[in-house]
């Protein structure tokens, strides 16, 4: 139930002090509002997953039409290495388009669960803003992993090239314009390297996962 003191908030045109009211709700509130701990972090994780599989999707798609369209200019065959590294490439584009089906369906279903209570009004009331990623908070944590965030090409702040539903938000490990500007392709070992290193489990990373909650879930930095 909305509290009256949220109402009056809202009425009076002060959204972020009603933010900030419901953040007080969800943490000081009675237990019934708190059930469910890890939904915030659930939703933060899946949504970089789906991030991340767009991104590598939309890289792959691009560095076939370089080589494809390098040897059409030169009119050339492509070689044998070139084929097989494009039906490596069309095979990786097929598992994504599986993993990213699977994954955007748990997404629903988990943000559909969004406990009740102050944290569903505050998630519903991020969310109707259209630009809700672009908050300074998230773009500093873009800017700060490497992300395109930090330099001025603008990948962040427009749609990116794919029709998937996750086509707005920051930049992942996949990003193929910080991959460029990086200048050097990700190993295995860089890849589990940077997913420890953020990882929202580490007893060290605990104030930057509780700044990203409540950046992500409710525009609050
Ligand atoms: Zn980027
Ligand atoms: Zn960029
Ligand atoms: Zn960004």
């Amino acid at each position: 139930m909305t509290s009256k003191f949220e109402n009056l908030l809202i009425k009076l045109g002060k959204p972020t002090w009603a933010q900030h009211l419901r953040h007080a709700q969800h943490i000081h509130g009675p237990q019934k509002t708190k059930i469910d701990p890890e939904w915030a972090k659930d939703i933060i994780q899946m949504d970089t997953r789906l991030r991340e599989i767009g991104q590598r999707e939309i890289f792959l798609r691009e560095e076939i039409r370089a080589l494809r369209s390098a040897n059409h200019n030169h009119q050339q065959q492509l070689t044998t290495e070139q084929r097989a590294q494009l039906a490596k490439w069309q095979m990786e584009l097929e598992e994504l388009a599986r993993r990213y089906w699977h994954l955007e369906r748990e997404f629903y279903r988990r943000e559909a669960s969004v406990p009740p209570g102050p944290l569903q009004r505050a998630y519903a009331t991020w969310r109707s803003d259209p630009e809700w990623y672009l908050l300074g908070y998230l773009r500093d944590d873009c800017a700060g992993r490497g992300g395109c965030c930090g330099r001025t090409c603008g990948c962040c702040e427009r749609a990116r090239d794919t029709e998937k539903r996750i086509r707005l938000g920051h930049c992942t490990i996949e990003c193929g314009c910080c991959q460029r500007a990086r200048g050097f392709d990700l190993t295995h070992e860089d890849r589990v390297k940077y997913q420890k290193l953020f990882d929202c489990d580490l007893k060290e990373n605990e104030a930057l996962w509780d700044s990203l909650k409540l950046a992500y879930v409710f525009g609050l930095a």
